[in-house]
Formats: C-alpha cells, structure tokens, sequence
C-alpha cells in the first residue's frame, strides 16, 4: 500500500508543510498543480493530500450528521492531515474511495482500457515500492477522462466533496485540456482537482494559471540511499550506488535498482580497471583542450590539434563553468583512486554528476556513463 500521509512525505518540507496548511485552513482551491523533477513525490503527495480531504475526521468531517438515521459525528482527528484510520481513510489508501478518482498515462488499445487502469491501480495499491512508468506515447485518454467529467454532475458518493488525481498531466489532448478548464473553472464545484506534471511548461498556460502550484524538489542523495536501504532491502553498497546514479529521483532509483546495477557497475569496472587512470587523464586533456579554444587558442595550443574541428564544435556548445565543473569532477575521481577511497563508487557517482546536468525532463539515461558525450 502507498504511503499516504502529508506527515511521512520523504524531504519534500515546503510542499508538505503547505499542503498541511492548506488542509488546516479548510478552504480549497478548486485545483493544485504539483510540479517538479519525475520521481520526487509529486504521486504520493497527490495521494495524501487527496486522502486528507477525503478524512471523515479532518478536512473531510462533515458540519452535521447527513440525515436522521445516520451515526452520530466521528471523533475529531488531526487537523491538518489524514487520520489513517477512519473508513474514508482506509478506501483512499486502497485506492478504492468512490470519491477519489485518478487518470494517468495509459497505452494500448480502447477496448482494453479498463482492464489496464484496474490492473495498474492494482499494481500501486499492492507494491509499496510501484513505480509508474509509461511508453513513449501513453496519454490520458479521452474516454477515461469522459467519464469523470460525466461523474462531476453528480454529488460525490459518500464523502463531502471528490477529489481527482490527473498524474502527468501534460499527456493530454487539446480537447481535453479544454473540458479540464471549464471544471476547474466550475464555480461552487464540490471537487478538488490534483494535477501532477514533471513538464510544466507544457501544459497550456490556460490551465497552469487556473491552479495553485506546488513545487517539488530533487531529493537528496542520502534521503534516496536511505530509503533504499530501510524500506526496500537494498544492501548498503548498492543503494550508496543508486543512490549517487538517480539525480535526485527516488522513482530512477527504484527503476535503475531492477537491473542489478552492482552487477553492471563490476562488468564496467573489469573492462575499464586497468586503463581508467589513463582515461581520465584523456578525458581531462580534451576538456583543457576545450577550455584552451573557448578562450581562443591558436590550432598549434591545442593538444588534440588533430581533432581541432571537433573541439571547436564541443567548446562552442559548452561554456567555460562548465568546462571547469566537469574538469573538477575528474581531479576529484583521480584523488579518490590515488587515495583509495572506493574509487568505483567515487567513479560513478562523478559520473552521475556529470551525466546529472544533461537530463532532459522526464527521460533519463539508463546508464550514466552513455551521457558522457563530450
Ligand atoms: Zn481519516
């Protein structure tokens, strides 16, 4: 089952914090767009927030009893949170709280569309450690997003108002962003719409200015290589590993964690063994080569004269920081082997900082070392 409280949200402190106020402050905005890096929490935060409005004894606890025959008021539980306990609380973590509706990214055929949802839904709610992940051209789809829209002229089932998850938002058609902006515009609306994206500049700015945005940030290496260790097994070696490779996205690590990756790394690291001193050392004359020609060395100043073309192509598409950054990334992985400190784990984590700049949002590289392309 998903972790599902504000109050256990891993380093993300500014969204959890104004989450929790805003589930305090008991008034709703009519949608939140939660945005940032893939892989940081923006899922499970939209999750937990969802389930603190849905709490039967917080933000959800309705004014008075719903009709004559009804149980009296529960007890209040805490404020700005989910209780974890009451009944609302319990369907929402399952993921089965009529109330609460999701749309993610789905591929495959229109008549197998149920079939999917239900079984990726069953996925999340039984693997703590579920990692969404999509093909290329995976979209909200058009039905599935009908058929919440539809649902919207009703009231909600049980709780006091519905919530609506839309994970990646930004996989959608125009049309449907179109029919998203006239619900979130609906006035007095009794839903609560959720958006996550880790593109925000592509959703359409119609919508990014409708909600309230949250930003989530990159976690920190050790908070990965922790989680790693404590709740999911990893032996320590190879979650210091994961945890220096994923860029700061807890998701990449989980992903990276399924393809053995001390296994990969000894496979490198038998080929390189002998010869990775010298590499470096190559590696370090071609990038001063680069910083030589960014500040207008003569062909005869340049080491690798033979390949002057191509410096002079690769020192125009980098500036001379970050010349420099990826030049002390090396002297810090030729100290580390000189002074034998793990010099396989201070390789590779010297190569997650390299390769950590180039990632587009969104894709990431299954090997570090495949982005080192200067
Ligand atoms: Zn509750």
């Amino acid at each position: 089952m998903p972790t599902v409280k504000l109050a256990e949200l891993i380093d993300q402190p500014a969204a959890a914090s104004f989450l929790r106020g805003v589930v305090a402050g008991g008034r709703f905005a009519n949608a939140y767009l939660f945005h940032g890096a893939p892989g940081v929490g923006k899922g499970t935060a939209a999750l937990a927030f969802a389930r603190a409005l849905l709490c039967e004894r917080g933000a959800g606890r309705r004014a008075e009893p719903a009709g004559l025959f009804d149980a009296p008021l529960p007890a209040a539980g805490p404020a700005d949170d989910a209780c974890g306990e009451c009944p609302a609380c319990l369907k929402a973590a399952s993921l089965q709280h009529p109330d609460l509706r999701f749309l993610f990214p789905v591929s495959g055929e229109e008549r197998d569309l149920d079939e999917t949802v239900a079984e990726t839904l069953a996925a999340w709610r039984e693997d703590p450690l579920f990692v969404f992940a999509y093909e290329k051209f995976a979209s909200i789809r058009l039905s599935l997003t009908h058929d919440v829209l539809r649902e919207l002229a009703f009231k909600p089932f049980e709780a006091v108002r519905r919530v609506v998850v839309v994970r990646d938002a930004d996989r959608m058609r125009e049309d449907e962003y179109s029919a998203l902006l006239k619900a979130i515009e609906e006035p007095g609306a009794s839903t609560v719409w959720v958006l996550t994206t880790a593109r925000l500049h592509r959703l359409p700015a119609t919508i990014r200015s409708r909600c309230q945005r949250v930003r989530f940030t990159p976690l920190a290496e050790t908070t990965i290589t922790a989680f790693l260790e404590r709740r999911a097994g990893t032996a320590a070696g190879e979650a210091r590993l994961l945890g220096a490779l994923a860029s700061g996205s807890l998701a990449r690590a989980l992903m990276l964690r399924e393809q053995r990756p001390l296994e990969l790394r000894n496979q490198a690291l038998a080929l390189l063994d002998p010869a990775l001193r010298g590499i470096i050392e190559v590696h370090e004359l071609w990038l001063r080569d680069l910083l030589r020609a960014r500040y207008g060395a003569a062909r005869a100043e340049l080491v690798n004269r033979d390949r002057e073309a191509e410096i002079r192509r690769q020192a125009a598409s980098l500036d001379a920081r970050e010349i420099r950054r990826r030049l002390m990334v090396l002297e810090e992985i030729l100290r580390a082997i000189e002074g034998n400190v793990s010099p396989d784990l201070a390789l590779f984590s010297g190569l997650a900082r390299v390769a950590g700049q180039h990632l587009g949002e969104g894709e990431w590289p299954l090997h570090a070392a495949g982005r080192w392309d200067y």
